[in-house]
């Protein structure tokens, strides 16, 4: 039996900003590009959220809600060093982090010598010793899988502990709401809700065959989620060899004509994607993926070429012609590398 922290900072950008600056503070504050620039909002403090301003909403947008609004750029320096600080303190208890980004991270410390192995203390530690050493806060989850200790983690938050020990996970994921699943999202949602699934009891009550038939490939991880399975390992090297994007239609697109249409907005996400990544990345080769109605599926990259709505057009072209069949997903992507060397990822972990 596994014993997973998942760790997140509040409002990770803004409570640096109001802890270096306090003036800052007890104000709506968001931090993000400026609005004349077409910037979005990174991230807001609570205050912020009260008048309805949300991560990646447009700065305008965010100013019309909350005129008062206090607007600052980000200092992406400071952050990263303020994650490296938080990582010392995690790897106190454990080796085994897994980070999901700058404020977000699995811990799996069901080998952990301290506290008697209890999980639960080991959460509370490091939420005192971030707040008390680093002055912000983090919410904690603490379950038997990162599932649920994600989902843990956003119980309480702000400020939060939640823990789901494992006799606890049966009921627990069984009043769960379909939507809090991992993958569920709107059109998801809502295709379940037709169908008349809810919660995760509802889900249990369907065969895997059934779920199969409704979701595809995803319908036997429904099955399992809906029982609180989740056999995921924290994995410490999450580095990442691409990023991509990917969307299905409700309706397959019958011709390339209809496929090309749709590229510019994918791009536009993998985009944003980019701007997410830290700077031990470069990107390399674009790619892109084409499910057929059929299901099969081609992905087709290409080394040199640049990444801009020519080259995607080209590629989207070349993979179409692969098929030739009406398409129901596609993906467009980066492949990266990794400037992180061998010797800093040896470094990063020594003692
Ligand atoms: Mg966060």
């Amino acid at each position: 039996m596994r014993k997973i922290i998942h760790i997140d900072c509040d409002c990770f950008y803004a409570a640096i900003e109001m802890r270096d600056d306090p003036r800052l503070a007890g104000r709506p504050l968001a931090v993000g590009g400026a609005a004349d620039r077409r910037g979005v909002v990174a991230t807001c403090n609570y205050e912020a959220r009260a008048w309805g301003v949300r991560s990646a909403m447009p700065m305008g947008q965010a100013l019309k809600l909350c005129p008062d609004l206090q607007v600052v750029r980000p200092r992406m320096d400071a952050y990263k060093a303020v994650s490296r600080e938080i990582h010392a303190i995690f790897r106190d208890y454990t080796e085994t982090i897994e980070p999901l980004s700058l404020d977000e991270a699995y811990l799996d410390v069901s080998d952990s010598p301290h506290f008697d192995g209890s999980a639960t203390r080991i959460a509370q530690e490091i939420r005192r010793r971030v707040s008390q050493e680093l002055h912000i806060t983090v919410s904690a989850g603490v379950a038997p899988n990162k599932f649920l200790a994600k989902i843990a983690s956003d119980w309480r938050k702000p400020n939060g502990l939640f823990v789901i020990t494992p006799d606890q996970v049966e009921e627990f994921v069984a009043a769960l709401p379909v939507s809090k699943l991992h993958g569920v999202g709107k059109v998801t949602a809502s295709k379940m809700e037709r169908l008349g699934i809810v919660s995760c009891l509802d889900l249990r009550e369907r065969s895997k065959l059934a779920l199969a038939r409704d979701f595809g490939s995803f319908g036997e991880r429904l099955w399992s989620l809906a029982r609180g399975i989740d056999e995921r390992a924290v994995q410490v090297d999450s580095r990442r060899q691409s990023v991509s994007v990917e969307n299905t239609f409700d309706k397959d697109l019958p011709d390339l004509a209809a496929c090309l249409e749709h590229l510019p907005e994918l791009l536009q996400q993998l985009d944003t994607r980019m701007a997410r990544l830290d700077d031990s990345y470069r990107p390399d080769k674009p790619f892109v993926k084409i499910k057929f109605h059929d299901f099969s599926q081609t992905t087709l990259e290409q080394a040199g070429a640049r990444r801009d709505l020519e080259s995607y057009q080209r590629l989207l072209g070349a993979a179409f012609a692969r098929g030739g069949k009406p398409v129901r997903l596609l993906g467009v992507g980066v492949r990266l590398l990794d400037l992180r060397g061998r010797h800093e990822q040896l470094e990063l972990f020594a003692p």
